[in-house]
């Protein structure tokens, strides 16, 4: 438990929040500021209850509860809310250092649905990697080609 992080505070009680889900490690709670568009309602963060800054610092098991939490609030949002997407999120920026994930239904027409479909756009005009830069990184993550 770290004393300023606000996740820490609601695993202990000390601020209050929407629970969606909760298991003995892990907890979802409903996004009191949803992505870019106040029309993305549903949105959840869920996070393990041990202060970690990032999710592959949790052991097996509790990475393992936290991402069957993440399927069944995903679940839960898809049949209650029928969103048109689900984007799951897991960058770290809304609460540096202790991890969480967001789930983030849009309706296909949001701002987040825009700013990813300007991506998907700029990332159709990029060249795939050559044969060369693929061996390169392939080389550093002893990956091999089938
Ligand atoms: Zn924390």
């Amino acid at each position: 438990m770290e004393e300023e992080c606000v996740f820490c505070k609601i695993v202990e009680g000390k601020l209050k929040a929407w629970k969606v889900y909760e298991d003995d490690s892990t907890l979802a709670i409903l996004d009191i500021k949803p992505v870019m568009d106040a029309r993305n309602i549903g949105q959840c963060v869920v996070f393990p209850k041990k202060h970690v800054s990032k999710y592959y610092e949790l052991d097996d098991e509790e990475l393992a509860k936290l991402f069957k939490a993440v399927k069944r609030v995903a679940i839960k949002i898809l049949e209650k809310l029928k969103p048109k997407y689900l984007t799951t999120f897991v960058r770290g920026m809304r609460v540096p250092g202790h991890a969480h994930i967001l789930l983030i239904p849009s309706t296909g027409e949001s701002a987040w649905d825009m700013m990813l479909e300007a991506s998907y756009l700029c990332w159709l005009k990029i060249p795939p990697l050559s044969e060369e830069e693929m061996e390169k990184v392939a080389k550093l993550l002893g990956a091999t080609k089938t």
